[in-house]
Parts: structure tokens; C-alpha cells; sequence
């Protein structure tokens, strides 16, 4: 069967008591989750450790939203990739479109992110995709062959483990959701754009998407061959909705 990533990007929100009752709630509407579906949650930094002790034993899997580039050393008010995977992290979100719009991280930040990332024992959730002018000026592969080209500088395919997440800047918090026929069109370049340099790596690389998806449009969209799963803002807060996506991919 195959396998599925979904990812809850908790972005700013959140307290101990709220991250509490989201997950409690997320685990009374699904205690048991499927091999084949991998559910990770990303909450903001501070609350990584509450979480890595909520979650233990329960299956669900831990991610952060950003790290360093460096690993230690004299950076202040950076986390650094191995403090997440000593927390118990196994995954973390590298260049979200937010970062890139509100810190003005760039390709370049994201491959070294990706690679650090890697050299600490995390698996790399790599994010790309295009703005809606982008777009409309027919440039989205061109963006995303930047963007991918960028992080693939760095990484070693002979035996690295990333998962991509492509996501629209255009659908993400907007309600408007990709098609799952654009959705299909940019997983299938994506995956074309690697296989040029590794088809072995390119054809096991999970790629997910993310951008307004919810319980009425996760189906269709998850039905595509190249969707490996999704990358969740919103409907990750609600655990009624994410349960829902999720048991979309059950
Ligand atoms: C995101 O921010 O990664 C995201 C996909 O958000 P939303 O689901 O709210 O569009």
C-alpha cells in the first residue's frame, strides 16, 4: 500500500493548555493510526517539549517549523536542527513561504537549512511554490526548478531522506485550494525535475501539498498519483477537520 505524510503546521498559535486539548481532541477522534499514514505535528518552539511528552507512545510524530543552518555556535536566537531531534523531533518544515516573505530567507538559507537539517538526524520538509503572479506570468516551473535546483545543491540522494511540499503561496491561508489537476501537473515536475539527477531518489521522494486543504477538498486532491500526502496551516487548529483529512487518507 502506499504510504501518506500528514503534517499539522501549528505556525504561532497555541499555549500549553490549548496544545493540550488539540491533541487530546485529535486522539479521541482517531486513537489509532494507520502504518501506512504518518501523522506529524509542528507546533511553535517552545511548546516542542510539551509536546514530545504528550505524543509519546501515541504513534504521532513530532516536527518543528524552522532551525538553523549551523548546528551550535554563536548565532544567537536560533535553534539549532540537533536541539530539535534531541527533543524528540523527527521532521522539520524548511522554507515555508512565510519565512521567506517575513524573515527573507532565499534559496540559497533553505539548501543549507535542508542540509543541516540532515546532518542532525531530521528529515527536511522542503517548501516551494509559486505566487499567484508567478503564475499568471506562466513562470511556475521556472520557480520551482529554481527552488528545488537550490535545495538539491546540497543534498546527497545516494542516501538522504527529504520529503517536498509543494505549496502555492497563492492557496495557502486563502481558502482557494490548488486543483488536483495543478496539484497532479506541478508533484509530476517536481519529480521529473530530480529524476534528472537521481530517477531512483525522484520516484521513493514523497511529495505533499499543501495550501487550503480541508475535509471537502482533501479526498480528491490526495487521490492524484504524485500526492504523497499534505502539509496542513488552518485545519490543522480543528481537530474535527484534521481528523477528517486524515481519515481521507485511511
Ligand atoms: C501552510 O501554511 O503551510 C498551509 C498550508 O496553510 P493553510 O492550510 O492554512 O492554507
Amino acid at each position: 500500500m502506499k504510504k501518506y505524510w500528514l503534517v499539522g503546521n501549528w505556525k504561532m498559535h497555541g499555549s500549553l493548555a490549548s496544545n493540550a486539548t488539540l491533541l487530546n481532541a485529535i486522539r479521541e477522534r482517531q486513537p489509532a493510526l494507520s502504518p501506512y499514514v504518518d501523522m506529524v505535528l509542528c507546533p511553535a518552539f517552545p511548546y516542542i517539549a510539551q509536546m514530545a511528552s504528550l505524543v509519546e507512545g501515541t504513534g504521532i510524530q513530532l516536527g518543528a517549523q524552522n532551525a538553523s543552518d549551523h548546528l551550535q555556535g554563536a548565532y544567537t536566537g536560533e535553534t539549532s536542527p540537533r536541539m530539535l531531534k534531541e527533543l524528540g523531533c523527527g521532521y522539520v518544515i524548511i522554507g515555508h513561504s512565510e519565512r521567506r516573505i517575513y524573515q527573507g530567507e532565499n534559496d540559497g538559507l533553505m539548501g543549507r537549512k535542508a542540509l543541516a537539517a540532515i546532518d542532525a538526524g531530521l528529515i527536511p520538509i522542503i517548501c516551494v511554490g509559486e505566487t499567484a503572479e508567478e503564475r499568471d506570468k506562466s513562470r511556475t516551473h521556472e520557480v520551482l526548478a529554481r527552488q528545488l535546483d537550490a535545495a538539491f545543491g546540497y543534498i546527497r540522494t545516494a542516501h538522504d531522506q527529504v520529503i517536498i511540499a509543494y505549496e502555492p503561496i497563492w492557496a495557502i491561508g486563502t481558502g482557494i485550494a490548488a486543483t488536483p489537476e495543478i496539484v497532479q501537473t506541478e508533484h509530476a515536475f517536481l519529480r521529473s525535475r530530480v529524476a534528472q539527477r537521481d530517477p531512483s531518489f525522484a520516484a521513493r521522494m514523497p511529495i505533499i501539498y499543501g495550501g487550503s486543504v480541508k475535509p471537502g477538498n482533501a479526498a480528491s486532491l490526495f487521490s492524484m498519483p504524485d500526492v504523497d500526502g499534505g502539509l496542513i496551516g488552518s485545519a490543522a487548529l480543528n481537530a474535527e477537520d484534521f481528523v477528517a483529512i486524515y481519515q481521507s487518507l485511511v
